[in-house]
């Protein structure tokens, strides 16, 4: 049922030029499960002359054209929501049920943004002159690269593509080596839907490799990167190096401030279901845990509770609620945080152990009263662990969650208006959510601030990126 994945170069999926291929491996076994194509410098030529020639046609194609094709894009890809889901789960690791609905938020996405690409509007400036017009020109940026991560491997690349595509520009995105087979269902969707050869290419390979030639290639005009904050500062600065604009999804670790005044109980199953999804590997996912004092220990009873309900097991297995982490990478991560964290003095209340001998499952983890030394406050842990302190006034929990560099997301829950308006003045974060997890809705602006990157990947800010401004002035003779 998976498939092998090839490159997709000037409207035609192809093996690498020279037939290289890497292996791709479920997370819920460990086998190899298929291979996909690795590119090299030379199948990077055939994809940058490809949207080259994309560019030309696709920056003349009316936005009302362009629209119509993303929106057909997202029709098909809910209308295969359960197929390509399948495969991200295979893929993956994440169960069906988030791997169909991460498929269906991308159909959002490009319904979404097809109705933004007949929503650019240049402007006229009066004149100071009678015989002079004057307009600013919003045009779309040019070939933009693209390099997208494992963790949402259908919706990372569709926030970049249908943006830029809606801007009216050619894209050439690397996609995730390790989860290849839905992000190139969603090429697929754009190409049935009636997209033009070459306006979006999609390759696979060594990621430094990809980068280092793309980025500084004359013919990019605009770098798109989710990933971790160490890399996007590298990609930002051969970017910068090259004078060309980026976008930067980065790292994030998430405070949630929770205050005396709440539903212990309801206040932990909430937040337990937003840290476990996708087994924590979401980059807005509730990392530090700030528990007012008096509701601390009820909490992490309630919390621990929760957790050990979990049901772990493969994606495929209805009765899961959450699967294997995604590679062998975020197992090592994960053991190491534990055991650096138990030295360092948290408790322990539940999970901190892989599960068997084949995959990559983890327990869901609680470290409760866990030291500001531990890594994992410091580092993005990126997988099942949930780190939980107390707090003693909010001066103290804004302090904490705005003691690290990143800016990504925020969370509160309190029934006081005041609180949740004290929150949302003092804390530094690119996105607060108040008493829920509502954020990374289509048309709701995404992104980080600090060194969780720049540029909005939603909402009407998300076409900005891929636009640039002229200006033409025109005397009357
Ligand atoms: P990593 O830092 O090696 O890679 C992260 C992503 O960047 C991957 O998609 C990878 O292909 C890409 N990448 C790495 N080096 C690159 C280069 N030189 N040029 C272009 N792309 C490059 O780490 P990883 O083990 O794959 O993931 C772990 C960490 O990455 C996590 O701890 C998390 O911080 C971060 N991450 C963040 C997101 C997000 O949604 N913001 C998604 C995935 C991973």
């Amino acid at each position: 049922m998976y498939r092998d994945t090839q490159l997709f170069i000037d409207g035609r999926w192809t093996d690498a030029k020279g037939k290289e291929t890497l292996p791709v491996h479920s997370p819920a076994t460990g086998e190899v499960i298929g291979q996909v194509a690795h590119a090299r410098i030379a199948d990077l030529d055939l994809a940058l002359e490809a949207a080259e020639r994309g560019q030309a046609v696709w920056r003349r194609t009316p936005a009302r054209d362009r629209a119509a094709i993303i929106r057909r894009a997202g029709v098909l890809m809910r209308e295969r929501a359960e197929a390509i889901g399948r495969l991200m789960t295979m893929e993956q690791g994440k169960i069906l049920v988030e791997a169909i609905g991460e498929v269906e938020r991308t159909a959002d996405t490009n319904e979404w943004l097809a109705g933004e690409a007949v929503r650019i509007y240049s402007r006229g400036i009066p004149s100071r002159a009678e015989n002079v017009t004057q307009v600013a020109l919003r045009e779309p940026i040019g070939i933009v690269a693209a390099f997208t991560p494992w963790n949402f491997p259908v919706n990372q690349l569709a926030r970049k593509a249908a943006a830029a595509l809606a801007a009216g520009c050619a894209m050439i995105a690397k996609g995730p080596e390790e989860t290849p087979a839905s992000c190139a269902a969603l090429v697929q969707a754009y190409a049935d839907a009636g997209l033009p050869p070459g306006v979006l290419n999609l390759v696979y390979g060594t990621p430094a490799e990809i980068s280092e030639y793309l980025i500084p290639h004359p013919l990019v005009r605009k770098v798109s990167f989710t990933g971790s904050t160490v890399v996007g500062k590298h990609l930002a600065a051969l970017a910068g190096r090259h004078m060309k604009l980026t976008t930067m999804e980065l790292g994030g670790h998430a405070p949630v401030l929770v205050f005396g005044d709440v539903d212990v109980e309801a206040t932990a199953r909430i937040i337990s279901g937003a840290k476990y999804r996708n087994a924590g590997q979401t980059c807005i996912t509730a990392t530090r845990l700030l528990i007012e004092r008096p509701i601390y220990e009820p909490f992490v009873e309630a919390f621990t509770k929760a957790a050990k309900a979990v049901k772990v097991g493969s994606g495929l297995d209805p009765s899961s609620q959450m699967g294997p982490v995604a590679n062998p990478r975020r197992l090592d991560a994960m053991e190491r945080l534990v055991a650096d964290a138990v030295d360092k003095g948290a408790r322990l209340t539940t999970g901190g152990r892989r599960i068997g001998n084949s995959g990559n499952f983890f327990e869901p983890t609680v470290l409760a009263d866990i030291p500001l030394e531990a890594a994992a406050m410091n580092e993005e842990p990126f997988g099942p662990l949930a780190l939980i302190r107390p707090f003693d006034t909010l001066d103290e929990a804004t302090t904490e969650a705005n003691r690290l560099p990143y800016g990504l997301a925020a969370y509160a829950f309190t029934t006081s208006p005041t609180t949740a308006q004290k929150v949302s003045r003092q804390v530094q974060s690119g996105m607060l959510s108040v008493n829920h997890f509502g954020l990374g809705l289509a048309e709701t602006p995404f992104g980080g601030i600090k060194d969780s990157g720049y540029g909005s990947e939603g909402g009407s800010e998300a076409i900005e990126p891929y636009l640039q401004t002229r200006f033409v002035t025109m005397a009357d003779l």
